[in-house]
């Protein structure tokens, strides 16, 4: 049988870098296994639904390089499949449920429940619904139906416990006295998640559900579900939970959390996709930059972790800066632009100032302050920096730098090694105390972007006019 995984968000809101993760793990392993990853979404919830959500998500999914299938048996329709067109099929199933005695219609006011509600959680007992509808026979609850508001509920079982087999949590044992007479349609007529997910998963031939760990005290309900139907159950893998560097559940109080934000902050996404897959799975190498075809390749279901992951921004920033450093220039340059106002963009050197700072970036939010490096008298240097311009050795490489510079009508990047190769011949200096002061000099400071790129910048009159003013008579 061919492998059909899906990710199937509820429109909820913003796509939470948790759900993107999701997404990404069911996209992997399709693509391994050479099967079907389709884009369900579950919207039956109207009161939860959030206006554009759903354009959010789709446009997140293809910056991000995750396409999707169409479904088996729906090669003309590719979707992503709303759950909210599907509503006839549910209705069709919750029938067949209610004839076959396998769920019953409950009358209960929000009224009763509510006060069944307050009386549990005065007794410390967790809130359940306390079956009075159960044993209503089919005719008098049809009987009851033609003039009574009702929800579905689904019969669970009420003693034993349901035993299972997860892919990440291995052998899971609930009791099902923890388990409520779930609602499986609303008394609006719409299902809940529980019954349009399964339904969906069974006749859209999902194999595998992989998904947040959130889900899985619900899998005793979806299992029923199964067995009721008479419905073979897929396999399931419960990814952890992301969390914050405290070890709490990844929240927005601690930072972003959603996969919009990181696009719009400039990470890469090809980044993005590697630092999230490897939160909760990790091919036990020691290499950390893997592409996405890498990814697919590597992917093992069976060795996702069961433990939380820690959502490590400055392990994401320095991974993003790895991308960033190894991206071509074409699409680096198109990408930094963009971080620039208007006006910057048009100066004809500024592709010069951009690539030096290539190897010098995490994140494309830090090309403006960089850039100041490039504009106007650089700063003043500090008194460590001032006394490595006074250091003999440097003023030997200033005179000689100096004079290479007698011999160029311009100073270009491509030039720059074997500029410096010659100095370092002449001056008998080398490594740190050879490019150290000429570093200072041109930019005052002792770290930063590309030398090369810089001078390029600056150009051969302003660097000489820097130097020189560093040179002693
Ligand atoms: N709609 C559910 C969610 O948004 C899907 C859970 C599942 O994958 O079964 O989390």
């Amino acid at each position: 049988m061919s492998v059909v995984t899906r990710f199937a968000p509820s429109p909820t809101g913003f796509v939470h870098v948790g759900s993107h993760r999701t997404a990404l793990y069911n996209y992997l392993f399709a693509r391994q296994q050479g099967g079907k990853f389709i884009l369900r979404i579950e919207d039956t919830d109207r009161k939860r639904y959030v206006k554009g959500t759903v354009e959010n998500l789709l446009f997140s999914l293809q910056r991000l390089g995750i396409s999707y299938d169409a479904g088996p048996g729906k090669e003309d329709d590719k979707g992503p499949y709303f759950q909210s067109r599907r509503i006839d099929i549910y209705r069709k199933a919750v029938e067949q449920l209610l004839q076959q005695g396998h769920a019953y219609r409950c009358f209960c006011t929000a009224q009763r429940l509510e006060e069944l509600r307050k009386s549990q959680t005065a007794q410390k007992l967790p809130p359940a619904y306390d079956g009075l509808c159960r044993e209503l026979t089919l005719e008098e609850s049809e009987q009851r139906a033609q003039n009574t508001p009702f929800v579905i509920r689904l019969k669970v079982p009420k003693e034993g416990t349901c035993a299972f087999h997860d892919l990440v949590r291995g052998n899971v044992q609930i009791a099902w006295s923890q388990i409520d007479d779930q609602v499986l349609m609303k008394s609006d007529g719409f299902p809940t998640y529980h019954l349009a997910n399964v339904v969906d998963d069974h006749f859209m031939e999902v194999t595998h559900i992989i998904r947040g760990e959130e889900w899985l005290p619900s899998v005793p309900k979806h299992l029923h579900l199964y067995h009721c139907f008479g419905w073979d159950a897929p396999k399931m893998a419960h990814l952890p939970l992301l969390l914050n560097p405290d070890r709490s559940k990844l929240s927005k109080r601690q930072g972003d959390v959603a996969i919009e934000d990181y696009l719009k902050k400039g990470y890469v996404p090809e980044a993005l996709n590697n630092f999230l897959a490897l939160m909760g799975w990790n091919p036990g190498e020691k290499n950390e930059i893997y592409s996405m075809e890498e990814l697919i390749a590597a992917f093992d279901i069976n060795k996702i972790v069961k433990a939380g992951a820690v959502f490590d921004l400055q392990k994401l920033n320095w991974m993003n800066g790895q991308y960033i450093r190894n991206m071509d220039t074409a699409r680096y340059l198109k990408e930094a632009k963009t971080w620039l106002h208007p006006e910057r963009q048009r100066d004809s050197r500024i592709e010069t100032a951009l690539l030096a700072l290539k190897t010098a970036l995490n994140t494309f939010t830090e090309i403006p302050e960089k850039l100041g490096i490039f504009t106007g008298t650089p700063p003043e240097a500090n008194e460590e920096a001032q006394n490595i311009l006074n250091e003999a050795s440097a003023q030997q490489v200033f005179s000689e730098f100096l004079r290479e510079m007698d011999a160029m009508t311009e100073l270009r990047e491509a030039d720059f090694k074997a500029i410096m190769k010659r100095v370092q011949e002449r001056s008998g200096v080398k490594g740190k105390e050879l490019w150290m002061p000429l570093r200072v000099a041109l930019t005052g400071a002792m770290h930063g972007p590309e030398l090369g790129y810089i001078a390029e910048y600056l150009g051969k009159a302003e660097a000489v006019r820097r130097i020189t003013a560093h040179l002693k008579k």
